[in-house]
């Protein structure tokens, strides 16, 4: 069982989570600029004693994830649009990762990934095969009449850890890893019209520190230090270095870094050309009954 300690870390930045997610539920209209929601939601989750566990990933229509806005970014949300927002809170490094779709039109897409994670919720005990869990998760999208995005799945958490095992499926699978009692994992169905998978896109915004490297520009060195010991291992976006350094510095210094195999990139990742995609994702401790950190 989790040390009780640590579940209250990561009830705490659940609660962080939930009050972020509501203050910025009341912006969303269409007009509203991306960058001012992602700026909003940082600043409010270090005001309520949180960091931000990795930039506001704000991902429109065809994107899934891993977009974020750039350095001053003027996009907008358009009517119509389907929005994920996924937000990530540490607590000393014991995360709360979830995240909801808003779009202003009616569209089933959202509460179809809604119904699938809360299925997952009902079902989720000790000892459940995560084989099984991916089928009922698709089960409750297919019922409301949506499809799954197959390569994309739910995760383990860990202090500082976004993704450790147990990898667990939107879909049926022959997976047999079992859920263990106190293991945090998160569970994230993303659902769209027809089956398909998403692939790697541009532009890339987000980065996360891996190692260290012998560098030889300064401003590479100082980019390599703040993602290391700022954003200690979490990832950041590109626009979150621009109060040590310039915006063409940032841009030569992760290319560097990356080359390096200092950092690693996270790139957008887009399904079906046009076709909109709803996630919905909850953070939880396995338990009988199951601790939800974010709802
Ligand atoms: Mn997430
Ligand atoms: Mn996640």
């Amino acid at each position: 069982m989790m040390n009780e300690n640590i579940i209250n870390e990561y009830k705490t930045a659940g609660t962080i989570w939930k009050t972020v997610r509501n203050e910025l539920f009341e912006k969303l209209k269409p007009g509203v600029l991306l960058l001012d929601l992602a700026t909003f939601a940082e600043n409010r989750i270090r005001k309520l004693g949180g960091e931000p566990a990795f930039p506001l990933n704000l991902s429109i229509n065809d994107i899934a994830a891993h977009s974020t806005p750039s350095i001053n970014d003027k996009a907008t949300l358009q009517k119509g649009d389907l929005l994920k927002i996924d937000m990530g809170v540490s607590v000393n490094g014991y995360l709360a990762d979830a995240a909801f779709s808003y779009c202003s039109e009616k569209t089933p897409l959202i509460k179809a990934a809604e119904a699938a994670v809360a299925a997952a919720i009902d079902a989720i005990k000790p000892g459940l095969r995560v084989g099984e869990l991916g089928g009922i998760i698709e089960q409750a999208a297919r019922d409301h009449g949506a499809q799954m995005i197959i390569n994309l799945t739910g995760h383990g958490i860990d202090q500082y850890e976004f993704h450790v095992p147990p990898t667990i499926p939107n879909i049926a699978s022959g997976s047999r890893e079992t859920l263990e009692e106190g293991m945090a994992i998160a569970i994230e169905p993303f659902v769209c019209e027809q089956r398909t998978a998403v692939r790697e896109s541009a532009p890339i915004e987000i980065y996360r520190y891996v190692t260290d490297r012998p560098v030889r520009s300064p401003d590479a060195r100082i980019a390599l230090a703040l993602a290391r010991d700022t954003y200690k291992g979490l990832p950041f976006a590109r626009r979150q270095l621009t109060s040590t350094l310039s915006p063409v510095k940032i841009a030569l210094a992760v290319r560097e870094l990356e080359r390096l195999g200092a950092l690693v990139s996270h790139a957008p990742l887009r399904g079906d050309a046009g076709t909109p995609i709803a996630q919905a994702e909850h953070t939880m401790i396995v338990a009988d009954p199951v601790i939800v950190t974010t709802r």
